[in-house]
């Protein structure tokens, strides 16, 4: 797969990224300042076995980062955190050197820089994107776009089709209207004992802030990259920005960080 779509992903990306420059600028309201670059918003779970269950949200047009996180502690939510780029919840982890490309960054656990997916004795990890969304959703598209890594393959397929099973993993991603959350997507990645794998993960995308088709897009290519490793991008050229942007695509850092660890 590397090498039949490498050139094809550069030309893609040089294409897109003065397209997506444009659109990030006229798709922040004047009124509302962008979320600090590298800021994210989580929520961790102990369950009664001891496995964690950590979620990271996009930041909803007109919310800050504090905002979103007074909303989840008003819902009765669990560990609560506002964190920069630099920590895990509740630890600082190796080096930030050692979890960033550029602007991209990885989405470290307490144990490693890099929570990974296990190859389940094929050539290379499988993710099966099973997707309940509505329509409206560009999900298929984002998968796309995220498949042209070389080390992981991101692989479509729709509710009705169901997923493969091993040595696929499966990752489900709803849509519905969640309400006024203050996020518009959402990922739930639960680890293994040692917190440095993904033993599960799924995705949530909130109907009830709407949004252009590239806002969407926007949202589900953001939740796809968190499934496969990655945390907020510190620029609004790749779609892991923090907060909602018209931007559809991840950006050059965002494949070079995925393909450093697989
Ligand atoms: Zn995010």
């Amino acid at each position: 797969m590397h090498v039949l779509t490498g050139s094809k992903r550069r030309i893609s990306l040089a294409l897109t990224a003065a397209a997506a420059t444009v659109t990030a600028i006229a798709a922040v309201p004047a009124h509302a300042a962008p979320a600090p670059s590298n800021e994210r918003v989580v929520t961790v779970e102990r369950a009664a076995d001891g496995t964690l269950t950590e979620t990271i949200y996009q930041v909803a047009p007109g919310f800050t980062g504090a905002d979103l996180a007074n909303n989840l502690r008003a819902k009765g939510a669990s560990g609560v955190a506002v964190l920069s780029g630099e920590q895990a919840s509740g630890e600082v982890v190796a080096a930030v050197a050692a979890c960033s490309s550029g602007s991209a960054r990885t989405w470290p656990s307490s144990a490693t820089c890099f929570v990974r997916w296990s190859y389940n004795g094929a050539v290379r990890p499988v993710i099966d994107f099973v997707d309940h969304s509505g329509a409206s959703w560009p999900v298929g598209r984002a998968v796309t776009e995220w498949n042209e890594t070389s080390g992981i393959d991101s692989i479509y397929r729709p509710a009705s089709s169901g997923c493969d099973g091993a040595p696929a993993h499966c990752v489900h991603v709803y849509s519905s209207n969640y309400g006024a959350t203050g996020w518009t997507g959402s990922t739930s990645r639960t680890f293994n004992a040692a917190n440095t794998y993904y033993a599960s993960a799924s995705v949530k995308l909130n109907d009830y802030y709407g949004g252009t088709e590239a806002q969407k897009w926007n949202t589900a290519c953001h939740e796809l990259g968190h499934v496969l490793g990655l945390d907020h991008n510190t620029g609004t050229e790749s779609c892991l920005y923090s907060s909602r942007t018209s931007t559809k695509y991840p950006d050059a850092d965002d494949y070079n960080l995925i393909e450093r660890y697989y």
